[in-house]
């Protein structure tokens, strides 16, 4: 142990863990930055890289995304040229890359987190973390975080059986805790009990009154004193999207009656000093501190009861809930955070002390199950655009005298639109263009006159908008009008596949072009998907004041491929994503630094259709069979050549062993 702390110490010295900041920033406009000549700091700010990104994303002199998955500590890539040289490789677009070193250095940094806030408050307890597999299961990921958790007896945590199986059979490190968590039944709870004897650390939380009948009769017939938890539901809530995880009414965990009841229950059965450890989770993606200090302020109450109660208290699991800045504005918004990792482990550590000084308790080993803030900034979606759709605005030939007035009309706002009455010339656009369709539908006005008036309501659009991005505010009636007036830029990937929580609960997840950030984005767009559905689309993106509809985008070169990164979605995305369309799994690849650049570790290739086609349970073999037999038919009634024929089988069986994302462009 001894070593292993100097070692935690030392990494908590090599990597500076930024000290809380004073007060959380206010959300503030948003400004369009100047036209003119465009810098890559103009980037930085408009895609808020620098506020999200650091200090593992960032943008070199080529104006291309750079990574430097050891954060400060050296060595760092070029994305664009990464995606190129993996294209080489034949890996095709949408392709997910995994940077092992990043996840080694959130491992790090959370233990470092805990090591540095365990001496600065003089805590005479030792923090021993656990991963909850269920944010992502991936093979290569879970063995990585084993590795790489080894020095700080970094565990895992199970949420169901077939996690139980994987961490059972991953962790070889017998410090490290397995906490098992979930429902259980006989079976489950065996079997992370007998694991005891082969030297690893299960403890089996309760979180269902029932499981402690069935633990003390597991543990009497197997002979063996298992290392039993309980799970408390909290009084204090988790705000936002996750606070139904905790409170009465939560799905999960013991309430206080409950949790007495199986104190009285364990100590009749002589099983009492095998209560170890309490563990609450008040839900995931906690955005403001003070919701954590309540918590760990209840539950260390509770802590401290339960060991004067005759438990042999050991660890207080302070589940998962540290959050992931995803807009980079440090503020308790959904989709950010008002503390850092620090502030998160400072206050863990004071707020244990305190009570358990008061009541001259021993201090637990802290664990937490910190999921998303580990695994969320190592992987990188990269997708191209195939194309983009956009409104068009260009200034029709001037009406002439015996045009319809609505036509003349518009014409004669066009020109008067200024500085001065752009927001009443709006609403006398939109009226006319109302008018048009009204007299459209009652057969007073030809379809041709409808498209003139749209035109010119469309050229004023254009006009009113360029002046509007000039100012600093936007009357609130005018904010639809940027959307309106957006580009549509289709993306080769599936929403419901690579990012399920955008579609299911609008999170956000910063976006932006991998390249030409040298360049001014001119184009505002949303992205719209694969799928043919209409929710398979983005428009929502990260702003530092609340969410922007568009987003800022290059426009497209003929023939050239444009790539755009979609961030900080390593966690819980990859399990969720589904088969909408049947599009299936994207091409995975690991990457590691090496002294020389970077080595691929592993490749896992994405779905090919004959695999979507089967998870649906269609045989590919039979399919041809059917094709088969149909154009045999059709050359029999000669509907068909034997050349088409031919190249109709060949396309159809090339297909079927081919990725089900489209080819983009070959790379410049
Ligand atoms: C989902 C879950 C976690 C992980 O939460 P994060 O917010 O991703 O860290 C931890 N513990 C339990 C019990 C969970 O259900």
């Amino acid at each position: 142990m001894g070593l292993e702390l100097a070692r935690v110490e030392e990494i908590a010295k090599i990597i500076n863990v930024p000290e809380p900041p004073t007060s959380a920033k206010k959300k503030k406009k948003h400004k369009e930055p100047k036209h003119g000549s465009w810098s890559i700091e103009d980037s930085e700010n408009q895609y808020r890289i620098k506020g999200w990104g650091e200090p593992y994303f960032s943008i070199n002199a080529a104006g291309h995304v750079t990574v430097s998955p050891r954060g400060d500590r050296g060595g760092s890539l070029d994305l664009f040229e990464l995606v190129n040289a993996l294209r080489d490789r034949n890996l095709a677009l949408p392709l997910l890359i995994r940077f092992s070193d990043i996840l080694e250095d959130r491992i790090e940094r959370l233990n470092a987190s805990f090591a540095k806030a365990i001496a600065r408050y003089n805590y005479d307890g030792s923090y021993r973390g656990v991963f909850p597999i269920k944010c992502n299961q991936q093979r290569h990921l879970v063995e990585d975080l084993v590795k790489f958790g080894k020095p700080f007896q970094f565990g895992l945590e199970a949420g169901s059986k077939p996690e139980l199986m994987i961490a059972l059979a991953t962790l070889d490190n017998p410090g490290s805790l397995i906490i098992c968590n979930g429902y259980k039944d006989r079976e489950y709870i065996e079997t992370a009990m007998l694991a005891q004897k082969l030297g690893q650390t299960p403890i089996i939380v309760l979180e269902q009154v029932e499981e402690v009948e069935i633990a003390i009769e597991a543990a009497q017939s197997l002979g063996i004193e298992p290392n039993l938890g309980v799970r408390a539901k909290l009084n204090s809530k988790g705000m936002g999207r996750w606070g139904g995880s905790s409170g009465d009414r939560a799905k999960f965990g013991l309430t206080i009656p409950e949790i007495i009841m199986v104190v009285d229950r364990l100590r009749e059965a002589k099983m009492l000093n095998c209560l170890q450890l309490l563990h609450f989770h008040i839900g995931s993606q906690i955005s403001s501190i003070s919701v954590i200090k309540e918590a760990i302020i209840e539950a260390s109450k509770i802590y401290v009861e339960l060991a004067q109660l005759g438990a042999n208290m050991r660890y207080l699991d302070v589940g998962g809930g540290l959050g992931v800045d995803y807009d980079g504005s440090q503020t308790n918004f959904h989709a950010s955070k008002n503390y850092n990792m620090q502030n998160y482990a400072n206050d863990i550590v004071a707020e244990v002390k305190d009570a358990c000084a008061e009541k001259k308790v021993p201090v637990p080993i802290l664990v937490s199950e910190s999921g998303r803030a580990v695994v969320s900034h190592q992987s990188v979606l990269i997708f191209d655009v195939l194309g983009s759709s956009e409104v068009r605005s260009e200034l029709p030939h001037p009406p002439n005298e015996n045009e319809h007035a609505i036509i003349r009309n518009l014409w004669e706002i066009y020109n008067t639109i200024n500085l001065e009455n752009f927001q009443e010339a709006y609403h006398d656009v939109t009226q006319f263009k109302e008018e048009a369709l009204n007299r459209f539908n009652l057969g007073y006005l030809s379809i041709s006159e409808r498209a003139r008036a749209e035109q010119f309501y469309w050229a004023c659009c254009r006009k009113i908008l360029d002046i509007i991005n000039d100012e600093d505010y936007v009357p609130d009636d005018l904010e639809e009008l940027e959307q309106m007036m957006s580009s549509i830029y289709y993306v080769n990937m599936s929403v419901f596949q690579s990012a399920p929580d955008s579609w299911a609960i609008d999170q956000l997840f910063p976006i932006m072009p991998i390249h030409r950030l040298g360049e001014e984005p001119t184009q505002r767009g949303i992205l719209a998907d694969l799928t043919c559905d209409s929710d398979g689309k983005i428009d929502q993106f990260i702003d530092l004041r609340d969410v922007k509809p568009v987003l800022e985008l290059h426009s497209l070169k003929k023939h050239k491929p444009y790539y755009l990164g979609l961030f900080l979605a390593g966690a819980y995305q990859e399990i969720m994503g589904n088969l909408h369309n049947l599009f299936g799994d994207t091409n995975a690849v690991h990457i590691k630094l090496t002294p020389k650049g970077y080595q691929i570790e592993h490749v896992v290739k994405g779905d090919t259709m004959k695999e979507v086609v089967g998870y649906v349970q269609y045989d590919a073999e039979d399919l041809m069979e059917n094709i088969r037999k149909k154009s045999e038919q059709a050359l029999q009634e000669k509907r068909i050549t034997l050349q088409e024929s031919q190249r109709l089988m060949q396309n159809y069986e090339s297909s079927l062993g081919r990725y089900t994302y489209l080819s983009p462009p070959p790379r410049d």
